[in-house]
C-alpha cells in the first residue's frame, strides 16, 4: 500500500517548508499544487495562463483542472511509494476527487497534519518569504534567510518575493482559506486523521512534533 500525507493550514504557515521536510524524511513524493502552477506559469503553458488569472486575485484555481494536473503528477513513478500532499485538496469536491483516485493508485489519506497559526503571523510569515525560482525552496528574510542574500542555498538560483504574498493578496487567499477550505478540517476530524499542530513554534520544532506525531 502506497502512504499519503495531505497537509492542511493557511497560506504562510509552513506547509512548504514541512512538507520538503517530511518528504525527505519519509522518502515520499512532494506534490505542491502551488509548485505545479508556477512551474506552468514559468513555462508560460496552457494551464498556466488559465491558472495565473486566478493566483493573481488571490482566488482558487477551478477544480477540474486542479484535480487533472494532480491525477497526472500522482501517475509519475516517483509516486509509487506514495506522496506528501501540499496545497492539495483545497475544497470538499478535491478531497472527494482525492478519495477516488488514491484508490486506483492502491491507497487513501493515512493522516492529515493540520498546521495552525494566528493570522497576524500568517501575514508576517508570507510578507518577508523569498522562494527559490529552480526548486521553490522557502526562505524567510528574518526568520531563515538564506547563507548568501538573494540566492538559494541549495541549488544558487534567484531567490524572488511571490507577486500573491503581497499583503492585500495575502489577506484575501486566507479569506478563500477560511471560507473554502477550512470545511476541510471537519471533513478530515469525522474520518479521524486529522493530527493538529501548533505552527506558530521554530522550523524544528514544528518538524519534531509532526514526526513525532505521525509515529503514532
Ligand atoms: P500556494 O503556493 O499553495 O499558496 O498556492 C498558490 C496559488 O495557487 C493559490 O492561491 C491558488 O490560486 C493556486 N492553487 C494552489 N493549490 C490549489 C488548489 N488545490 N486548488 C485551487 N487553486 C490552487
Amino acid at each position: 500500500m502506497a502512504t499519503y500525507i495531505v497537509l492542511l493550514g493557511p497560506p504562510g504557515v509552513g506547509k512548504g517548508t514541512q512538507a520538503r521536510i517530511l518528504s525527505e524524511s519519509k522518502k515520499l513524493a512532494h506534490i505542491s499544487s502551488g509548485d505545479l502552477f508556477r512551474e506552468n506559469l514559468k513555462n508560460q503553458t496552457e494551464l498556466g495562463k488559465l491558472a495565473k488569472s486566478y493566483m493573481d486575485k488571490g482566488e482558487l484555481v477551478p477544480d477540474d483542472v486542479t484535480i487533472a494536473m494532480i491525477r497526472d503528477r500522482l501517475s509519475r513513478p516517483d509516486c509509487e511509494a506514495g506522496a506528501i500532499l501540499d496545497g492539495f485538496p483545497r475544497t470538499p469536491a478535491q478531497a472527494d476527487a482525492l478519495e477516488v483516485m488514491l484508490k486506483e493508485f492502491r491507497g487513501s489519506v493515512d493522516a492529515v497534519p493540520y498546521i495552525t497559526a494566528a493570522e497576524t503571523i500568517l501575514v508576517e510569515r508570507t510578507g518577508g518569504r523569498w522562494t527559490c525560482r529552480a526548486q521553490g525552496h522557502i526562505y524567510h528574510e528574518k526568520f531563515n534567510p538564506p547563507k548568501q542574500a538573494g540566492l538559494c542555498d541549495v541549488d544558487g538560483s534567484e531567490i524572488y518575493q511571490r507577486d500573491d504574498d503581497k499583503v492585500e493578496t495575502v489577506t484575501k487567499r486566507i479569506r478563500v482559506y477560511l471560507e473554502q477550505t477550512m470545511p476541510l478540517v471537519d471533513y478530515y476530524r469525522k474520518a479521524g486523521k486529522l493530527i493538529e499542530i501548533d505552527g506558530t513554534q521554530s522550523v524544528e520544532s514544528v518538524t519534531k512534533v509532526l514526526l513525532g506525531a505521525l509515529k503514532r
